[in-house]
């Protein structure tokens, strides 16, 4: 249960003054939910200094200024197009406040003549005389604390107008508590760090432009405690599946050599090195749970087929997974050879089995008799019971997301985990949206790889293109041509896909097809496998083929609108070719209006192939939650920090939470019972049930 300290700022901004349904919609659009604590994050970019208080007659056109001033007439307009005039002065001179379409007895309520008015907004002088257009604010003398301040801009979005972000915040700050500190004293005192308290109040009342940059002090304490909650969340989920018991699997060395001799190629060294680190713990007594990262093509298939083997000759079962139907085929395909010349029984379960072969398949698996078990999410249904699930080895994980990581090992008992992901992923991401897992790393392609010549061509080189298709197809090769879909408009984008495709069937004739997202997922199974038995020479297809379909004999993409794609988009899509011995080709088609941005992001493709370099780039060029779509990643959004100019600040808190989970892992001491607080604070209360009270 969240601690009462936090109430406050746990509700709702209905509970506001002013603040309706409507306008807490609208929050709720801007910040994800309408509780007090989402505002505090939503964080200034500028801020408008209202301190400047000069005599009317000093005021200089342009500025911003705060005046105090008598009002001395009122000049309604006569013509509809002119407006309104409030004449006042001070001692000095005279200012004009110039209202357009402004409702007189407002006016005449909130200026009477002969009284004094504080007024703030921006001056200027108009044939001679100092006008001030639609003040920002108007008060009396009582209220000239409330109007001569530094007041924040908010980033506005979602109709949430500047003057309701000010209403809101500035009823929020007061209810802010004051919370025990949750940060080591010697961090504060090196840092020069001011409490969370000060930190959140200063933060939404800037009065310099330092005070707006990611690296202020008080960025830095709240980026900071940000990045301990994700870290110290991540330490506690990571260290109760530590403690979990798990299995010892010895690997058989005998088994192992005979495996590796019968491929016909031999293990990179990467691949070798990540072979030992699962080895290793699987054949420690806690759960295994780790993720093996490479790009496309770089053989993470084999290095799961070793881990599943540690399993399999200590009796036990070992099921892998993927996310498709073709892909769980793929893998079928790839390891059944393998592991048949070892004596091993691989079955395939698919949704595709139904009836009295899919009853078949279960009785050799609740029976054991099939030891290693491949197929798609149809693996998690009830019905199907392992005899020993001893390892669970999940393929392309983001498409699964991050829920269903163990749902596969609640099948066995202390069974292992082994995520694999092709999408390679910067390491600041890693620690904050895989910090719970171990890392391995394959980071260098099977010899013998040609590479793929990537290449940048304007749009209106098209016809010469398609000659070039034609001459590869005519040689036998396969191709992609890959059109973008982008979601403002889907169905305009889908026209364009469907007019390439019957152009191009014009040329090709009936060896082409269409390939788009809104097609039922047996449809496009259909389409992919005539393509990989090779009934089909081309796939015009959306990015739909991002998924990793492997067809050796494809060996020419061409990306139309090459710009419009992310750095990963691009470099998945590439990944589709360069798979066989065959030369390969990627032409990038960009439009003529390609951006500087655009343009650098098809450089970087062309120049480099390591998709972990491409990973980091796009981390600059985009933020962390674009990297996969937060979403569908599960990757975590942050609000306070920037993994560019904060990350320094996310390896010390992962050390930090390292050490205090190492000396108070149930978070009970003085500093413990703080730190429950930021878990709860930044909503990580998941976290928590990994606490045992007491
Ligand atoms: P990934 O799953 O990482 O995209 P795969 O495991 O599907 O890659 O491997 C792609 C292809 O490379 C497969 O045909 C596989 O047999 C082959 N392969 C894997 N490791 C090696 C290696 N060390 N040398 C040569 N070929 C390899
Ligand atoms: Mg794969």
């Amino acid at each position: 249960m969240r601690p009462f300290i936090l109430d406050p700022i746990f509700t709702s901004v209905r509970s506001l003054a002013g603040i309706g349904p409507k306008t807490a919609k609208l929050i709720e659009k801007l910040t994800g939910n309408e509780k007090l604590v989402s505002m505090l994050w939503h964080l200034p970019v500028r801020f408008i200094d209202r301190r400047y208080n000069p005599k009317v007659a000093n005021a200089t056109s342009g500025a911003i200024v705060t005046l105090t001033v008598k009002v001395d007439a009122h000049s309604p307009s006569k013509i509809r197009s002119r407006p309104y005039r409030i004449h006042c002065s001070d001692s000095s001179g005279s200012v004009d406040l110039i209202y357009f379409n402004a409702k007189t007895s407002w006016l005449e309520n909130q200026f009477p003549i002969g009284q004094t008015r504080i007024i703030s907004g921006e001056v200027e002088y108009y044939h001679g005389t100092l006008q001030m257009p639609h003040p920002d604010m108007v008060g009396t003398e009582d209220e000239r604390d409330k109007i001569e301040i530094v007041e924040p801009v908010y980033p506005m979005t979602a109709g949430v107008t500047h003057k309701t972000m000010h209403k809101i915040i500035s009823q929020v700050l007061p209810r802010v508590p004051s919370l025990p500190e949750w940060l080591d004293k010697a961090l504060i005192e090196r840092e020069h760090w001011v409490c969370w308290h000060e930190a959140i109040n200063e933060v939404h009342t800037p009065e310099q432009e330092d005070d707006l940059m990611p690296s202020s002090k008080i960025r830095q304490r709240l980026a900071y405690d940000e990045l301990l909650a994700n870290q110290l969340a991540i330490a506690l989920v990571r260290n109760h599946n530590k403690k979990q018991d798990g299995r010892v699997f010895i690997p058989e060395p005998a088994l192992i050599k005979k495996a590796l001799a019968s491929l016909p190629f031999t293990l990179t060294k990467a691949q070798e090195l990540a072979v030992a680190e699962i080895a290793k713990d699987m054949g420690e007594p806690y759960r295994m749970l780790r993720l093996l990262q490479g790009d496309v093509g770089s053989g993470k298939t084999i290095v799961a087929f070793f881990a599943v083997l540690n399993a399999v000759s200590n009796n036990a079962q070992g099921a892998l997974m993927a996310p498709t139907e073709i892909l769980a085929q793929q893998h079928a395909k790839n390891i059944t050879p393998f592991a048949e010349a070892l004596g091993i029984k691989v079955v395939l379960l698919t949704g595709r089995h139904k009836g009295k072969i899919r009853a078949e398949i279960l009785e050799q698996i609740a029976s054991g008799e099939a030891q290693i078990i491949i197929g798609t999410h149809a693996l998690f249904q009830q019905d199907i019971i392992f005899k020993d699930l001893g390892l669970a080895v999940v393929d392309e994980q983001h498409r699964f997301g991050v829920h269903q990581r163990l749902e596969l090992a609640q099948k066995g008992v202390g069974t292992d985990v082994l995520v694999m992901t092709a999408t390679p992923i910067p390491r600041t991401l890693t620690l904050t949206a895989y910090g719970d897992m171990d890392v391995s790393r394959l980071n260098e392609k099977p010899a013998g790889r040609m590479p793929i010549e990537t290449s940048i061509i304007p749009k209106n080189r098209l016809a010469e293109v398609v000659e070039g298709l034609k001459r590869k197809i005519d040689s036998g090769s396969r191709a992609y041509w890959v059109c973008p879909l982008i979601e403002e408009s889907e169905v305009l984008d889908l026209a364009a896909a469907e007019e390439r495709f019957i152009e191009l069937q014009t040329i090709f004739g009936e060896r082409v097809a269409l390939l788009h997202g809104r097609m039922k997922a047996d449809e496009k199974e259909q389409i992919m496998q005539s393509f990989a038995a090779g009934e089909l020479d081309l796939l015009i297809a959306t990015t739909v083929i991002e998924v990793g379909v492997d067809v050796p004999e494809a060996t020419l993409i061409i990306i139309e609108h090459a710009e419009r794609f992310g750095l990963s988009q691009l470099h998945q899509l590439r990944g589709r070719v360069g798979r066989g011995k065959e030369q390969s080709n990627c032409i990038l088609v960009y439009n003529s209006k390609i951006g500087e941005n655009g343009r650098k992001r098809l450089q970087t493709i062309r120049s480099t192939e390591d998709g972990f370099i491409i990973a980091e780039e796009d981390l600059k060029l985009r933020g962390a939650g674009e990297i996969l779509g937060t979403r569908q990643s599960g990757l975590p959004e942050f609000k306070l920090s920037n993994l560019n100019e904060h990350a320094h600040l996310l390896r010390m808190a992962g050390d930090d939470a390292k050490l205090i989970i190492s000396k108070d892992p149930n978070l009970q001491s003085e500093r413990g019972k703080a730190l429950r607080i930021l878990l709860y604070l930044f909503e990580r209360d998941h976290a928590i049930q990994y606490l045992h009270s007491g």
